[in-house]
């Protein structure tokens, strides 16, 4: 999967590359999907929801830009695999789902991988998590039809907030914040589930 899939499609930073070696996704999804966890392309896990193909779990996880240092903050934990990729790279995540047996399912599940640095809660990704805030990162694996403001407001400046935007098209947007503002660094045709 890594070498086919995140190497040869362009993903350069060692750091991305090695977490993406060593987070097991066939943990992450369902007993009747494991044979196909390390193919390129988003699966169904409960509820209706998925669990993103693996390039873009990479490519959104290079995009922000998170060191060892970082205090990341993301929107849809969903099987928790992003979240387990994140909490490689980063000093702590955090991590929202609306819904409740997804958050409690992907608590338990990293929990048992061994993942300290990760905490899920049941929330509505919209209001963001502000006790925690300001976060280097924001990533969010939910489209919203527009950039949600309270998720803006909790990025720090210097972070980057990684999130698909739209309703039918969607656009990754990578988003960078300075003192002047917000700097839009890139954009990249997707397709997530809606946030709701
Ligand atoms: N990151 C996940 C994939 C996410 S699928 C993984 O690695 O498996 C998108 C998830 O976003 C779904 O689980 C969905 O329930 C959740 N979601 C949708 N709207 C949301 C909202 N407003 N707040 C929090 N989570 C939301």
């Amino acid at each position: 999967m890594v070498r086919e899939q995140i190497i040869q499609r362009g993903i350069q930073d060692q750091r991305v590359i090695q977490a993406m070696e060593r987070v097991p996704r066939h943990r992450f999804v369902p007993p009747e999907q494991q044979a196909r966890a390390y193919t390129d392309r988003p699966l169904s896990i409960d509820c209706n929801q998925t669990i993103s193909q693996p390039y873009i779990v990479a490519f959104m996880t290079e995009a922000a830009h998170i060191t060892s240092d970082s205090v990341v903050l993301e929107i849809g934990t969903g099987s928790g695999y992003q979240a387990a990729v994140l909490a490689e790279l980063a000093k702590q995540v955090y991590s929202l789902e609306r819904i409740p047996s997804l958050a409690e399912q992907a608590k338990q599940n990293l929990q048992a991988l061994g993942y300290r640095n990760v905490e899920i809660r049941q929330g509505d990704g919209y209001q963001g998590w502000p006790e925690h805030a300001p976060y280097d990162a924001i990533v969010v694996t939910a489209a919203p039809p527009t950039l949600p403001p309270l998720l803006l407001d909790q990025l720090a400046i210097g972070g980057t907030l990684v999130v698909p935007v739209g309703e039918g098209s969607q656009s990754l947007l990578i988003l960078g914040r300075t003192a002047q503002g917000f700097v839009q660094k890139g954009s990249f045709p997707v397709q997530f589930v809606p946030m709701l």
